[in-house]
């Protein structure tokens, strides 16, 4: 008789780029027969994959591993909060082992250690396109690692190193898999999604019975023949992102781009040290706009960077209201531990950030609201993410999961989870969209 499968339970935090690397280490140990549990006690073995952008997201990472510390005590942390293990092994010095980012085998290699997989020859336990923690009808597609800039607020490129693409071949290889096995809707993800493939020099790589080139333009094509919808994040305005606005224009991939503008004022943008050309963007969003007048943009912004003044902040404000963005998130800034940005100027102080979070989230309100009244009356396919009968919750194009608002649709027949239905819009509010199936 064979053993019993080892059980391991496994905690996610972070950015789209963290829950791919979970997806990938839970898509091994299945593959070697471990089952995965959702309690801690019980476990033979707690995973935490940490997150340590910022100190709120480092709380929250040596939280969850208290937590597991508590209920269970066999506990491996990896993660970019493991690139600072003296931070972890202070507060929990008995935690198995830790690991950086992207470190699958020393991850894998613990939990061998810890609780050693259990032999069955006659399981193939992985479906072929692997696990994936995102509901089955969307997938993040991560197309590359690293990046190459240095913005000053930053150290994920001394936490993850410096770009390296994945050839075109392999990224559309994984996301046909995916399509074929249900998913509707793709998020490619990266560090800095425009500069794919700059890395590899663009090289050749072989798709089907022909060869395409490691670029964004070309991927984005190949991938909106897939037949899924195609949703592209952390695009950066550099030239040729303008290359892809007919491919939206088109219907061949989403007409939603997610670029992280973060500032507007030229002398803050300066000391972020923010790659792609900033001036002009107002211009170039209104080309943009002219070619694919359905184009949603999505954008986070930080507020109270050092050295920001009032000026910068006022000039901030009216190219918010110029630019007319549909979607934005906004941070205070936190000053990360090892971030050059720290010393560039002046910290702004608490108060004032916050009353310019505040005059900035005012401002976006407006903004937001009256984006979304000009879509009430229209037809729009809208996606189902979570479904309760006749009522459900989705999202529209314009809209991408987790980060966007969401469709509240009610329908005379019930909905299913991953349907994409064609719906009526009737209302808007500040954030959200009110639907009827048709
Ligand atoms: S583009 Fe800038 S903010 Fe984004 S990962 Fe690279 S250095 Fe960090």
């Amino acid at each position: 008789m064979n053993a019993p499968a080892p059980k391991v339970s496994f905690v996610s935090l972070g950015c789209p780029k963290a829950l791919v690397d979970s997806e990938r280490i839970i898509t091994r140990l299945r593959a070697e027969g471990y089952e995965l549990t959702k309690r801690h006690d019980g476990a033979d073995v707690v995973i935490v994959n940490t997150c340590g952008f910022l100190d709120s997201a480092k709380a929250e990472s040596l939280g969850a591993i208290g937590e597991a510390m508590a209920e269970n005590g066999r506990v491996i942390v990896t993660g970019c909060m493991g690139a600072e293990p003296e931070a972890i092994r202070d507060r929990f010095p008995d935690v198995l082992s830790i690991t950086g980012p992207q470190q699958y085998e020393s991850v894998l290699d613990a939990v061998h250690l810890a609780s050693p997989p259990a032999h069955d020859p006659f399981l193939d336990l992985v479906p072929p396109q692997g696990i994936k923690l995102t509901p089955r009808h969307y997938a993040y597609l991560k197309i590359s690692e690293g990046c190459n800039n240095r913005c000053s607020f930053c150290i994920i490129p001394k936490l993850r190193g410096d770009l390296v693409s994945r050839p075109a071949g392999d990224v559309l290889r994984e996301a046909e898999k995916l399509v074929r096995a249900g998913v509707k809707e793709l998020l490619v993800v990266s560090q800095d999604t425009s500069a794919y493939g700059i890395d590899i020099k663009y090289q050749d790589s072989s798709w089907r019975d022909r060869s395409v080139r490691t670029r964004f333009f070309d991927l984005s094509r190949e991938l909106g023949e897939l037949g899924a919808w195609v949703r592209l994040h952390y695009v950066y305005p550099y030239p040729h992102v303008d290359e892809v606005i007919p491919l939206m224009a088109e219907g061949r991939v989403l007409p939603y781009l997610d670029i992280p503008f973060q500032h507007a004022s030229p002398a803050v943008l300066k000391t972020m040290r923010r790659p792609g050309n900033q001036e002009k963007t107002l211009e170039r969003i209104r080309r943009w706009r002219e070619i694919c007048p359905d184009l949603a943009i999505r954008s986070t912004f930080i507020v109270g960077f050092p050295g920001e003044t009032e000026e910068d902040f006022a000039y901030l404000i009216d190219w918010l209201r110029e630019a007319k963005l549909d979607r934005v998130g906004c941070f205070k800034y936190e000053p990360v531990r090892g971030a050059p940005a720290n010393d560039v100027g002046p910290a702004v102080p608490e108060e004032v950030k916050q009353t310019r979070w505040n005059r900035f989230m005012a401002a976006q309100r407006e903004i937001s609201r009256k984006q979304l009244a000009r879509k009430v009356g229209r037809r729009l396919p809208i996606i189902i993410d979570e479904a309760n009968g006749l009522v459900a919750k989705g999202r529209s194009r314009y809209e991408a999961p987790e980060i966007d608002g969401t469709v509240h649709v009610t329908s005379r027949r019930p909905l299913r989870t991953g349907d994409i239905v064609t719906c009526r819009v009737d209302r808007a509010d500040d954030y959200d969209l009110f639907a009827t199936a048709v």
